[in-house]
């Protein structure tokens, strides 16, 4: 899948996309939730990440909605977008969360998740993260390995705590996506083998302290079928009458964890419709509670990142766009080789030519779009780097000294810094210029 990416495989519908972002253009002007980006822009500078809080609504209750038949609940995948802003958002529409360190389980705490609705996955958990998990009251620990497993009993043991833990099963099943983001499949570092869940299983009934309540997968992220999904829950439900076989019947969550697929290009996204009625048929006689955790799904769409054009240039018979906006701040391009469609925040309706737009850090792959047919763009101009709320902000990093960007928070036409600019000074704060004297 490498191919495809940093140029869609068919043409981009660009008002699907502008949709999905709950983006409109008025006289030309790029509008989301009633506020032109370009105030946004003038007012907080560029490069920026901002957030549709309606678009993120629209997303939950859609899902929510589809799941309506049988119980459920929708944790959100705190890794894909942890602002604050966005977490207590989610909060409020009844999500729990799905976190992956104790960083994220402060993060969620402070957005007011109760730590009952707390799921933590994670491959490499420490044990003072798993004493944290222990002593907060997590709602369920998804363990990925027998050692793992001994540490968890020995924390809980020595905390004197009950702990609901998950098995988060490897159940070899292919998803179509990129390599990097395909985690359900044998051979790969993610889960316990299925030929080792029912001995697991009677290892924690065998612990005072601990009790098995859910079986758990993760297939991979940015899924466009179902059938993915519905493989894993036949797997994942055959370990589950097996695990009740061997006398342990107090499972009673089944997780199918996140990787719902959103629209950067050409792709036909999941349907929220279309993934219920692939997975409610199998779940509905079970009589387990069925768990989600989209990351991507909530957020991805309903972010963007706006970058003002610093310079134009014409090199080795190419044509090049040098904006504000470098890898450190969208790593997605360089890293997965993702497409992200880029429209201008002011269209002025000027003739299309390829170029490749770049950033200003010192790597020749720091780029944000290579070969892009874009307006031809003038120097000072803002666009709107689409599907930013996923992986954006939540990968940045200060490379080349650069702080990272705000976040901002778009709603029913009013919008507020959920982070401001990070500060030149909290780059190098708590260094020391002489550490030995
Ligand atoms: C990353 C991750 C998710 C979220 O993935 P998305 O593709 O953003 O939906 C959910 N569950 C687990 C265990 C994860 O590691």
């Amino acid at each position: 899948m490498g191919q495809g990416v940093l140029t869609p495989r068919g043409a981009a519908d660009v008002e699907a996309l502008l949709a999905d972002a709950g983006l409109e253009r008025r006289a030309g002007s790029l509008v989301m939730a009633d506020v032109p980006l370009t105030a946004v822009a003038e007012a907080v500078g560029t490069p920026a990440y901002v957030y549709n809080a309606e678009s993120i609504r629209a997303r939950y209750a859609a899902l929510d909605a589809a799941l309506s038949a049988i119980p459920h609940r929708i944790c959100y995948a705190v890794k894909a977008n942890g602002n604050l802003a966005v977490l207590r958002l989610l909060h409020e529409l009844g999500a729990g969360a799905d976190i992956v360190s104790a960083g994220e389980l402060a993060r969620a705490r402070a957005a007011g998740f109760p730590a009952e609705r707390v799921v933590f996955s994670g491959v490499g958990k420490s044990a003072e993260e798993l004493r944290e998990a222990a002593a907060a009251g997590v709602g369920h620990i998804n363990v990925e390995s027998a050692e793992e497993l001994e540490l968890l009993a020995s924390v809980a043991a020595e905390a004197g705590r009950r702990v609901s833990v998950g098995i988060r099963v490897n159940p070899d099943v292919t998803a179509d996506t990129h390599p990097y983001i395909s985690t359900g499949k044998s051979g790969i570092k993610f889960g316990v083998p299925t030929d080792q869940v029912v001995d697991a299983a009677r290892f924690i009934a065998a612990q005072r302290e601990l009790e098995l309540t859910s079986i758990a997968m993760h297939l991979g992220s940015q899924l466009t079928d179902t059938g993915p999904f519905q493989e894993g829950i036949q797997r994942l439900l055959a370990l589950v009458a097996e695990v009740r076989t061997a006398g342990i019947t107090s499972v009673k969550v089944l997780d199918v964890g996140g990787g719902l697929g959103i629209r950067y290009g050409a792709e036909t996204p999941m349907d929220p419709a279309a993934f219920a009625a692939a997975v409610v048929p199998l779940m509905a006689s079970s009589g387990l509670t069925l768990y989600v955790e989209p990351g991507r799904f909530l957020v991805g769409s309903a972010g963007v990142l706006l970058t003002s054009v610093l310079f134009r240039k014409h090199s080795g018979g190419k044509s090049f766009v040098i904006v504000d906006a470098g890898m450190n701040d969208l790593v997605r391009p360089s890293h997965y080789h993702a497409y992200h469609e880029i429209v201008e925040l002011e269209a002025a309706g000027r003739p299309v030519g390829p170029v490749d737009v770049v950033g200003p850090v010192c790597e020749t792959g720091d780029f944000l779009a290579l070969d892009r047919p874009l307006p031809a763009l003038e120097r000072g101009e803002r666009v709107a780097v689409l599907g930013a709320g996923a992986y954006g902000f939540v990968m940045a990093s200060s490379y080349n000294a650069r702080p990272r960007p705000p976040e901002v928070m778009v709603d029913a036409g009013r919008f507020a810094v959920a982070r401001p600019r990070e500060e030149v000074a909290e780059l190098f704060r708590g260094e020391r210029s002489t550490p030995l004297g």
